[in-house]
């Protein structure tokens, strides 16, 4: 299926919850734990339900820049694609190379299961600090250079500077 000639997915930019999403996988910006938290991560628990900190008990945490998949459970979303992005020290510890990982290997975990849909928050730039207009940057340039079968991205911003970072870019 992986194709060369696979057009990059379309981009949709919205302003909302993740959690209520139609899609056929939700990005979570998870810690490595991966067993919840608060922000996105917390959001996405509580409406998936219990089962899913139960799933992914079985998941052995996650690395910083990797992402695993597990089912969306009460999500309306058939997938959780749970990434780990890094904690903004300024720059100079390998942040943007991270946050890029981030967006190719939850598109990797898309591809596995056949996701065409996805949609994705803002990974890092919540309690993790990362710039939201360099953080973008990132996010857009990565999917648009990812070679992929998914066909839609929804980028989910939480509040009206996301948004604008995003808008600026699109
Ligand atoms: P991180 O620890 O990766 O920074 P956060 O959850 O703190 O994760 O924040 C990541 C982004 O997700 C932030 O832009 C935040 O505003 C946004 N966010 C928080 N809750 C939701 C939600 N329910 N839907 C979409 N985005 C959300």
């Amino acid at each position: 299926m992986d194709s060369p000639h696979n057009p990059p997915p379309s981009l949709e930019l919205l302003i909302g919850d993740i959690t209520g999403e139609d899609v056929d996988a939700i990005v979570n910006a998870a810690n490595s734990s991966l067993l919840g938290g608060g922000g996105v991560d917390g959001a996405i628990h509580r409406a998936a339900g219990p089962e899913l900190v139960e799933h992914c008990r079985t998941l052995g945490g996650c690395e910083t820049g990797q992402a695993k998949i597990t089912p969306g459970f009460k999500l309306l979303a058939r997938w959780v694609i749970h990434t780990v992005g890094p904690v903004w020290h300024g720059g100079t510890r390998g942040e943007p190379e991270l946050l890029a990982s981030c967006y190719r290997e939850s598109l990797a975990r898309a591809d596995e299961v056949g996701a065409a849909t996805v949609a994705f928050p803002a990974i890092s730039t919540g309690v993790y600090g990362y710039p939201i207009e360099t953080a973008a940057a990132v996010a857009v340039g990565t999917i648009r250079s990812t070679p992929t079968n998914v066909s839609e991205v929804r980028l989910v911003a939480f509040n009206q500077q996301t948004l604008d970072a995003y808008r600026e870019l699109l």
